[in-house]
């Protein structure tokens, strides 16, 4: 594909920050929304000419192979990020050479592949699933035996919202789950007995400053977030220290910069790690109305070297996710006046994320019940014609 620039805004205006995004999708977006008032001007890098971030900045659209089009990134930018963590490290690599990108490059290395990942989180401490890396179907025979059943056999890369898994329950499923996903480097995983799905998010400054959210409660259906309700409830002060504890010890060995995510099991034991992902994330769509700094803005705040800003949180929070087809707001604020309404601008096709709608009240209750009202008008809402 041919790199093509669209937008105006080249020239560079005294006193404002030019950042450069790679991936141009619904986090791009919200990260122009959320660094634009602070006077940053943003370009996005994207194979589509269609992403959706085009509506807040300018948009430079090249493969991730394509070196001028990503070195014309690096001319129009000072700082590069990222929203998308499968951006090939090559490619980071060499915006990296040119101009300063946060979160660093090593942290992509770890988290494209869930072995390495596991691995990192071990190192430090952290506990995970059993699992070990499969390429044959006698690894993976090997691996059963060693691990047990039930099981989850993963692709080790690519691997987002569910897809590339394999449940196994009994040994029958061994060739099944090979025969689904076999072929790719894979992991197979021990089955978690997890009571519920949390994550943390925190950011580190350039100076080395921590700041966490409080930990967010997760539901998926299909592999894919449906809700996220923040804080979670019920959550004891141990399991809270111990999730800002962990997630500290990840940023600061990784000499992170940024927002990182950490999904998480809550079990009887204690917290088991799933995975993290170095950028802003669906977990934290709900701190743009339901936090004093949004995670987009903090991000931003932490890739352009400026304080970090207060993460606590206003209120109680829920952040339901709009998949496959688009209510109109119309619908949506009939229902609840008080909701506000994320559209990404993305055509609409089934399971995709194209946008988000968060409720926040002070209290938990009320939050429930305006979910369970939006629930509905999502539930009720066809594909457009
Ligand atoms: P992932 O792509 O790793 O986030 O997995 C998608 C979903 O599958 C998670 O949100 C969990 O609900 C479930 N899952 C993944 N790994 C495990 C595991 N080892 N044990 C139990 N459930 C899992």
């Amino acid at each position: 594909m041919t790199a093509t620039q669209t937008g105006s805004q080249t020239a560079k205006i005294p006193g404002q920050v030019r950042v450069g995004v790679l991936g141009g999708g619904q986090l791009g977006r919200m990260l122009g929304l959320a660094g634009v008032p602070l006077g940053m001007q943003f370009t996005f890098f994207d194979p589509s000419p269609e992403a959706s971030a085009a509506e807040v900045g300018d948009l430079i659209v090249g493969n991730y192979d394509d070196d001028a089009a990503l070195l014309r990134l690096c001319d129009a930018v000072d700082v590069v990020t990222f929203e998308f963590e499968n951006v090939p490290v090559r490619a980071a690599e060499l915006v990296a050479s040119r101009r300063p990108l946060w979160p660093p490059v090593s942290t992509l290395h770890v988290a494209q592949d869930r072995v390495r990942e596991k691995e990192c989180f071990n190192l430090l401490g952290i506990p995970t699933a059993p699992f070990a890396a499969v390429d044959s179907l006698d690894e993976l025979r090997d691996a059963v035996t060693r691990i047990g059943l039930p099981g989850i056999l993963k692709t080790r890369t690519l691997g987002y919202d569910g897809k590339g898994q394999a449940m196994l329950r009994t040994e029958d499923d061994v060739v099944k789950a090979w025969d689904a996903v076999g072929g790719v480097p894979l992991v197979y995983e021990g089955f978690v007995n997890f009571t519920r799905e949390l994550s943390i998010l925190a950011v580190r400054g350039r100076d080395g400053v921590v700041v966490t959210y409080p930990l967010v409660e997760n539901s998926h259906s299909e592999g894919i977030l449906r809700l996220s309700v923040a804080p979670a409830p019920a959550v004891s002060d141990a399991v809270a220290e111990a999730a800002a504890a962990l997630a500290t010890r990840i940023l600061d060995h990784l000499w992170y910069v940024g927002l990182l995510a950490i999904e998480l099991f809550e079990t009887a034991d204690g917290l088991v790690a799933n995975e993290m992902a170095p950028r802003v994330h669906n977990s934290g769509h709900w701190t743009i109305e339901g936090a004093e700094t949004s995670q987009f803005e903090n991000h931003l705040r932490a890739v352009c070297d400026l304080p970090l800003g207060d993460t606590a949180t206003r209120g109680h929070a829920a952040m339901l996710n709009v998949i496959g087809t688009a209510p109109t707001p119309s619908a949506i604020l009939h229902a609840d006046a008080a909701a506000h309404v994320h559209l990404y601008g993305k055509r609409e096709a089934p399971r995709r994320k194209i946008g988000h709608v968060t409720v926040r009240g002070n209290d938990a209750n009320d939050v429930a019940t305006r979910v369970s009202a939006i629930r509905r008008v999502l539930a009720n809402t066809t594909p457009s014609a």
